[in-house]
Parts: C-alpha cells; structure tokens; sequence
C-alpha cells in the first residue's frame, strides 16, 4: 500500500507506549499483516467489482458470486471447512479453522452484501470500480462492509491460515436489508456458528487517528397517532373559530413532544450517560448540513444527546395536500412518530409511555387512536473483562492510542440477535469505518490508514486472546 508507515515508526510508537514496564520489540504479527496487506488489498478490491445488492432482485446473482468469492478467499487462506449456507434469504459463509487445545473460538462476523449506489453520476469515480484518492480507497463496499471481510482475511493470512485460536468467519449477505434470515441462519447453524469471542466488524471508529469499540447502541420504537375531531369536513367560514380541525389538533400534540430547549417531554423515559468525550466544536454544524442560524436542539454533550438519551422525531404526516385544499376544517389527520430508546431502556415500555403522552396531551377533547409499530430494543454491553482487555490492548498496540469507547445513536438489532443466540460470548463490536466514510451514501471511501490499523489490531487481538487463560 502506497501509504504504509515504515516498520520503524510503528516499533518506536510501540515501544513509547508501554515504556520500560515491558518492552515490546516489533511483533511478529504486526510486521505479518504489513506484508499481508498488499494482497488483501487486492482481494478486497476484487470484492468491490462484485456489485452484490441484495436489496436489488436484479442482482441476486452478483450476491451469490460475492458469496463464492468470500468462500474461496478464506479456503485459500487455509480455513479448512467452508460452507455456503442460506436459510431462504441471501447466501452467507461460514468458514471454520478449529481451536487449537486450551484455547477459545473467535468468530468473525462480516456482510459482503452492500448498499445500492443510486445515482451513478453523482459519484466521483465508478462506484463498482475501486479507485484510490488521497489515501482513501473509493467505491461502493470499499469499507461497509467488504473492509471487514478484509479486516478478517488480514487477520488469518498474517498466521499463515494456523491463528493461535479457533476462528469462524460469518458473513452475511443481507444486513443491509436488515438481516431478515439472521435468527433462522443462527438456529440451523448454531453449533457451527458457536463462539467465545464474537468480533463484529461493521462499525466506526472515532478518528483516523483514535479507535473505537463500539459498546452501546440506542433501540427504536414508532407509532402512528390519528386524531379526529369531526365527522365530515365543514366550510371554514361557517365553522372556523367555533368546532377545531383535525390538522391543528395535531399539530399541538405533535408540539408538546419537546420542550422549548428540544429536549424530549415525554414522562417516564430512560436516560443512559455516555462516555466522556468530545470531538470538538463545529463538527455537528459541519457533518449534518444544519442550515445557518439553526441551532442544535436537546442539552447535554453532543454524544449524550446522541448515544444516551432518547429521541423522538415526526417522519410522516398524512393529511390534505395543499394542492388539493379547500377552506375547509380537516376532520382526521395522523403522524408516524420514532422514538430512538437509551440504552438500558425498554423499547416497549417507552412506546406505552409515548402513547400514554399522546392520550393525556391530545387538546380540545379530541378522539385520539395510538397503533403500535417496530420495536427494537437498544443494547449496552458489558465492556470489561479479559477479552475487552486483552482487545483494549490489540488497539492500543496498533493505532499507537487507546480506543474510545463508543455509542452509537442508530440501532443495529443483529447485535441483539447474536446476543441471544449466545448469552456467554463476549461481544467485540469494532470497524474499518470513520467519520468521512459516507457509508450508504455517493463516494463511500475506506481510510487506508484505518484499513491497516484495524487488521493489525484484529490480528493482535487473535495474538492476545491465544495467550487468555480459559
Ligand atoms: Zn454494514
């Protein structure tokens, strides 16, 4: 890779870290994924040509050549048993290398399905064709989540195809659907798909320079809310002032879900508290293309307010369209309302909440009707331990810093989901992303620095939990 640091600068950032306390010399492992990486660059670039979108019926075969493609890669990298697999959804590999005596099984988790590009024209460079700019690779899956496919193959060619643990590598082929034949793919494959460790390598980091692990992430519930105030329609002019419309009923409502500062009203929610950082002034501004003079909303820290604390916003109103309004009073109009849910919390314990506001704050006596959505609950791991330890170490040692411990103001429900499937393993959510990746949107770019970092790091982490007593 063109913008690989030399081997000495990495053994001098090691050898300040730890001081005389223990002196690391250049780990065999790290000067492994450096010779690694040139290959792995190129198997992931091959990956991107594959424009493997599930969500385009279109192009299920292109998944299911991306499929035979992972497959192949992890058979060549020495994985013994390496199986195609699919539940009535998109096909996913499961790839096995078993534990050598003593030591615990990592799985690996990946998705080698991506998101469609849209518009092609919008990007820089074809978003099929990988193309290097500046120190970042560009290209549809160049990081979500082909990255991590290539995060994991970095990992097990720097041990030769023989890791010092037992290694399953997953990957999926619908997360970007939502990862509809997950729970299914889980049951039928449990025993094969059972691990220690479960690394999943989907997510961001803080910085190019500063890694993280991502430990929470918030849930999510909706509703739809319709209120009714008359039995027909009624000429404005004879009524107006007298009997309410539907429209303005709602709008109150819709109103007394935050107070003046933003913050959320409703009573009874739950609030997390997130880690303790901070990435500056003005990146808010920057990254959400907030309009000049509108102010941020909420109060707290901008990762309290976006990874602990609930939120609710209004993502649909049905009602007469202005071109086809009359001076009349609207007699029924609804609103879909999501709540994002703190972690800790109960995503369904805070949907009865926000339908018990809506009920209580409805004005003027109007009918009001609640229907229950999605529901989603929000997920807090328990980030201590050996493993977390052993993990904390792996990033340190590759990125030259510790890791922040990161929330994640989204949801990802397969976390859930692998979660339940296996209650004693300890879960790794960590990432070849970072803040300029635009994953899922036009010119999605791979840091290649982070490219580098992350893959070290992984197979460090594989080094480490090899020495873990069990
Ligand atoms: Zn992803």
């Amino acid at each position: 890779m063109p913008d690989t640091p030399c081997l000495v600068s990495i053994s001098r950032t090691l050898a300040g870290l730890d001081g005389a306390a223990s002196v690391i010399t250049m780990s065999g492992v790290v000067q492994r994924v450096q010779q690694v990486l040139p290959s792995v660059r190129a198997d992931l670039e091959d990956l991107v040509r594959i424009p493997s979108v599930w969500a385009d019926p279109a192009r299920r075969d292109e998944v299911a050549r991306s499929a035979e493609a992972v497959a192949k890669l992890l058979s060549d990298a020495g994985l013994p048993d390496v199986k195609i697999v699919s539940e009535g959804g998109a096909p996913a590999v499961i790839a096995h290398y078993p534990a050598p005596a003593g030591a615990p099984t990592v799985l690996l988790y990946a998705h080698h399905d991506v998101q469609p590009e849209g518009d092609p024209t919008q990007w820089n460079s074809a978003p099929f064709e990988p193309q290097e700019r500046d120190g970042r690779l560009y290209g549809r899956g160049t990081a979500d989540d082909k990255a991590g496919i290539a995060t994991h193959l970095a990992a097990i060619r720097a041990f030769d195809g023989t890791p010092p643990v037992g290694v399953t590598v997953f990957v999926e082929g619908e997360e970007e659907s939502g990862s509809p034949s997950l729970g299914a793919l889980l049951d039928a494959h449990r025993d094969a798909l059972a691990a220690d460790v479960i690394v999943i390598a989907d997510s961001d980091n803080w910085s190019t320079e500063t890694p993280a692990l991502t430990v929470s992430l918030r849930g999510l519930a909706d509703c739809v809310v319709e209120v009714a105030t008359l039995d027909h329609g009624l000429h404005s002019g004879l009524w107006g002032g007298v009997v309410p419309d539907a429209l303005s009923v709602l709008v109150r409502l819709l109103a007394s879900l935050h107070d003046d500062a933003g913050n959320v009203a409703v009573a009874g929610l739950h609030e997390a508290s997130a880690a303790d950082v901070d990435r500056g002034e003005g990146w808010v501004r920057e990254e959400s293309g907030l309009l000049d003079g509108v102010s941020e909303i909420g109060s707290g820290s901008v990762v309290q307010r976006m990874w602990a604390k609930p939120a609710i916003t209004v993502i649909g109103i049905d009602t007469t369209p202005i071109d086809k309004s009359s001076n009349t009073l609207i007699p029924r109009a609804r609103a879909k309302i999501s709540m994002r849910v703190a972690p800790g919390g109960d995503a369904r314990a805070h949907l009865d909440a926000l339908t018990r506001h809506l009920e209580k704050h409805t004005p003027w006596g109007a009918q009001v009707t609640v229907t229950p959505g999605d529901v989603g609950q929000p997920y807090a791991i328990d980030a201590t331990g050996p493993v977390y330890d052993a993990a904390r170490a792996a990033f340190r040692q590759a990125w030259g810093t510790d890791p922040v411990d990161m929330g994640m103001g989204g949801s990802i429900p397969f976390i859930a989901e692998f979660a339940a499937a296996f209650p004693a393993a300890t879960i790794l959510v960590t990432g070849v992303e970072d803040p300029a990746t635009q994953a899922h949107s036009i010119n999605e770019s791979l840091h290649l620095g982070v490219f580098e970092k992350a893959a070290t790091a992984e197979a460090l982490l594989l080094e480490r939990l090899g020495q873990l007593d069990r």
